[in-house]
């Protein structure tokens, strides 16, 4: 979901002017999915209290006239009560908002129509109370229930309908009694009416300014995941940088202590860099930085191997759970892959390719089970020294750690 669309929606609401307050399908589809449990429970609920509610005028049904109470029974109790009771548990099942919102509506004028149709022509009294009936059920559906507008709005007109037709047939009132009780019937009316809508519009604002804090959260989640791995990555390989590889390899030496397994280092440096960037220029050291950056990766296969950027031209391979003759083999296919493919094209500019200056790599293998009484940079020291004995050797090949004195104890 975009937070443009959700600012734009939250413009368009905090206005003055009526406007409808349907959002676009997306953003509506997830409003109604996201205040489906809420809204059905609190439904549900209300629509307890109201049959409570309407069944207690049994009691005035009582007192009032007994003699229709029979009647009254019956209709309370027998019909309506069961069948409001159903669609109130239908509403518990978060059906579809039509639904829900219909079958409330159409529960809530069967309440009301009953009342109106047990007052009529009961006595004077009775038909001037019947309109506060009348307006309760607007009142309680509009602003309590808070029913989506045109829900609310056709619960409305239906309720005004059955109030006209019991004026209209109505024998008790005067003629004036009864355009007075029309008329404060349809001023509460709209009264309400103007409450569910405003009441809807700040449930629809609320939800809004709600779900934009959700998405702001979720972009500085993002934002935050992509500094911390530029942090910890190489601007020009894309391979992890210095920072992270001390992280990983503490983490690894830990590791491997615990398990008692073998870790494996393997330095590995560009040799006559130096050359290589006068002869080509500096622009081109670094498209060669990139490719045997992505050669590394490409020599590496199993998935816990670890790939960095020392820093400068040399790089560092961490391979865990691995003895020193597969590190060897690693570093041998990574020598192997730089001398057949570690030149990238060269500008036609700059000449043909001279042979003798070109990219080759030069590695130190190293390999310790550490215990507790190993440091984790007598591992690295020893893959540097054997790295030493390849640039001594003649570059571009492949030495062992020769197990020193001091490390003789972890490396093999
Ligand atoms: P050796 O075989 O002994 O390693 O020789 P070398 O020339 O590779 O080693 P030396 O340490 O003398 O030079 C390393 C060169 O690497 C010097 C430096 O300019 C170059 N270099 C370091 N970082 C970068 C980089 O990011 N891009 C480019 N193009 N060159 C770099
Ligand atoms: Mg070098
Ligand atoms: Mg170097």
């Amino acid at each position: 979901m975009q937070s443009e669309v959700v600012n734009r929606q939250i413009q368009r609401l905090s206005g003055l002017r009526f406007m409808w307050l349907t959002f676009p399908k997306d953003l509506e589809e997830r409003f109604e999915q996201e205040t489906l449990k809420r809204r059905s429970r609190r439904l549900w609920l209300e629509g307890l209290i109201a049959i409570l509610l309407f069944d207690l005028f049994l009691i005035a049904d009582y007192y009032g006239s007994p003699d229709r109470f029979r009647r009254a029974f019956v209709l309370r109790l027998l019909v309506v009560t069961p069948i409001c009771l159903l669609v109130n548990a239908s509403v518990l099942r978060q059906p579809k908002r039509i639904f829900r919102e219909s079958s409330i509506a159409i529960g809530a004028c069967l309440a009301g129509l009953c009342q109106l149709y047990l007052e009529f022509d009961r006595s004077r009294v009775a038909s001037a109370y019947v309109q506060m009936t009348v307006l309760a059920v607007v009142l309680f559906v509009n602003t309590v229930m808070r029913l989506r507008m045109p829900y609310a709005l056709a619960t409305t007109v239906t309720m005004l309908c059955g109030d006209v037709v019991f004026l209209w047939r109505d024998r008790m009132l005067e003629p004036g009694d009864k355009i007075f009780g029309l008329g404060l019937v349809l001023g509460v009316m709209a009264i309400t009416l103007v409450g569910n809508y405003g009441s809807c519009r700040e449930e629809r604002l609320n939800y809004l300014l709600h779900l934009r804090g959700e998405l702001l959260v979720a972009d500085l989640n993002r934002l935050n995941a992509q500094l911390l791995r530029r942090s910890e990555s190489d601007a020009l390989t894309g391979l992890a940088n210095r920072r992270s590889f001390d992280t990983q390899y503490r983490e690894l030496w830990k590791n491997s202590l615990q398990t008692g397994t073998a870790l494996s280092v393997v330095v590995v440096d560009v040799d006559h860099f130096k050359r290589l960037n006068d002869r080509y220029g500096h622009l081109y050291g670094d498209e060669v930085l990139k490719r045997i950056g992505s050669l590394l990766q490409q020599a590496l296969r199993v998935k816990d191997d670890y790939a960095a950027r020392f820093g400068g031209e040399e790089f560092v391979i961490l391979l865990p759970r691995t003895p020193e003759s597969a590190a060897m083999m690693v570093a041998e296919r990574l020598r192997r892959m730089v001398e057949l493919a570690g030149f990238p094209a060269l500008d036609p500019s700059q000449g043909p390719y001279d042979m003798s200056i070109r990219a080759t790599v030069s590695c130190g293998v190293a390999c310790a089970y550490p215990t507790l009484r190993d440091k984790p940079e007598q591992l690295l020291d020893a893959a540097d020294r054997a790295l030493y004995q390849a640039k001594a050797q003649g570059r571009n090949m492949v030495v062992g750690a020769a197990p020193t004195s001091e490390s003789s104890r972890t490396l093999i």
